[in-house]
C-alpha cells in the first residue's frame, strides 16, 4: 500500500492576511496554506502527486521514480512522502552532482538519486528514455517531472473543498476568486476543473509569458473533457524564472514582519506581489474577497535567503 491511510487527510489552515495594501483597497484576502499541511511534506506538490500515487498502487508498483533539479520541489514532496508512507523512491537529477539543501534532505530521506548531466536529463522527453530506468526498478512507477498532466491537476481538485470547509470559520459566506503562483499551470488546471467556470482562477506567471503555460492549462482541461473555464494568466515573473530584484526582497521582508507570512521568491513572494500591484491598480472592487493559495517551496530556500526567510 503506496498511498497513504486514508485517515491521513492534508488539512491546510486558511488565515485572513492583514496587510496595509488590502486595508486600504477594502479587499480581503483569505491565505490558504499549503505550506504548512505537514512537518515534512509540503505545498502544492503533495497534491499533484496523490493521484500518481493512486495509480503506482493500482499497478501493484513498490514506489515511484522521477525527475527534477537540485531544487526541485516535486522530488523534495515525493521523497518526504516515501519516507512518510514507507515507500521506495528514486530521483533522476539535472546536471553534475551538487549539494543544495533540496539534495540533503533527498538523501536524508532516502531517495535514491542519479545524476543525469545536462544533455542526458534533457533526453527526457524522448522515447525510450525510461526504458534503461524501468529495466533497473522494474518494480517502480515512472512519474513525469513536476508531477504534471490531468493527473496531477485532479490532485489539486479537493482545495476547493478544503476552503469551502473553513470559510465558515473566517465568518465568509462566499468569495470571488483565486489568486496563486503557476510554473506549468497544473495546481491553476486543477481549480479550473473544480471551479468548473463558476469562480475566476487568477494565475500569477513564475516563469516567462510565453513558457507554454496557457497551452498546458488548456491541453489539461480538454483532456478533462470541461467545457467551461473561467481563468486568467498574469505576468508575473519580473524578467524570468528565478530573477530576483530588490523591490521583491524588500517585499518579501515586509510581508513576513508586517503580516507574519513566510515567502519564497521564485514562486509565492512573485504571486502576491503581483496581486499587490493588480489591487493598486485598481483591478478588484471593493469588498472583493479572494483567496491566496500559498503553494510553499519554502523548504528549498534554507541557506539561500535567510535570514529573510526563517525557517
Ligand atoms: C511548483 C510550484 C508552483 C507551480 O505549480 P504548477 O502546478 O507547476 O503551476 C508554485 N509554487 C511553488 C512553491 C511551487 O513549488
Amino acid at each position: 500500500m503506496l498511498f497513504p491511510p486514508s485517515d491521513w487527510l492534508p488539512e491546510a489552515p486558511l488565515n485572513l492576511v492583514n496587510l496595509d495594501w488590502l486595508k486600504s483597497a477594502g479587499i480581503e484576502v483569505a491565505i490558504l496554506r499549503l505550506d504548512q499541511i505537514d512537518p515534512l511534506i509540503s505545498g502544492n506538490k503533495w497534491f499533484k502527486l496523490i493521484e500518481h500515487l493512486k495509480a503506482a498502487d493500482l499497478a501493484g508498483a513498490k514506489g515511484i521514480i522521477s525527475l527534477g533539479g537540485a531544487h526541485s520541489n516535486h522530488l523534495h514532496a515525493l521523497a518526504a512522502a516515501g519516507k512518510r508512507f514507507g515507500f521506495k523512491t528514486v530521483g533522476l537529477l539535472r546536471g553534475h552532482p551538487q549539494d543544495t539543501p533540496t539534495v540533503n534532505d533527498l538523501q536524508t530521506f532516502g531517495m535514491q538519486l542519479h545524476w543525469l548531466g545536462y544533455g542526458g536529463y534533457r533526453a527526457r522527453h524522448e522515447a525510450g528514455f525510461w526504458e534503461p530506468w524501468r529495466a533497473q526498478y522494474p518494480d517502480l512507477l515512472p512519474v513525469p517531472e513536476g508531477g504534471g498532466g490531468l493527473p496531477g491537476a485532479k490532485g489539486c481538485m479537493p482545495l476547493k473543498t478544503m476552503v469551502s470547509e473553513q470559510l465558515k470559520g473566517l465568518g465568509w459566506s462566499g468569495f470571488d476568486g483565486w489568486w496563486l503562483a503557476c510554473g506549468t499551470g497544473t495546481t491553476l488546471a486543477g481549480l479550473v476543473l473544480a471551479e468548473a467556470g463558476q469562480r475566476p482562477v487568477y494565475g500569477a506567471l513564475a516563469v516567462p509569458d510565453d513558457h507554454g503555460v496557457a497551452q498546458q492549462v488548456e491541453s489539461i482541461v480538454r483532456e478533462a473533457g470541461l467545457q467551461n473555464t473561467a481563468y486568467e494568466l498574469i505576468s508575473a515573473s519580473r524578467g524570468g524564472f528565478a530573477k530576483v530584484d530588490p523591490l521583491l526582497l524588500a517585499f518579501i521582508e515586509q510581508t513576513e514582519q508586517a503580516g507574519g507570512i513566510p515567502l519564497e521568491p521564485l514562486y509565492t513572494g512573485k504571486a502576491l506581489l503581483a496581486l499587490k500591484h493588480q489591487v493598486e491598480g485598481g483591478r478588484f472592487a471593493k469588498g472583493a474577497r479572494l483567496i491566496f493559495v500559498h503553494t510553499g517551496g519554502l523548504q528549498g530556500l534554507r541557506g539561500f535567503l535567510s535570514p529573510l526567510v526563517p525557517l
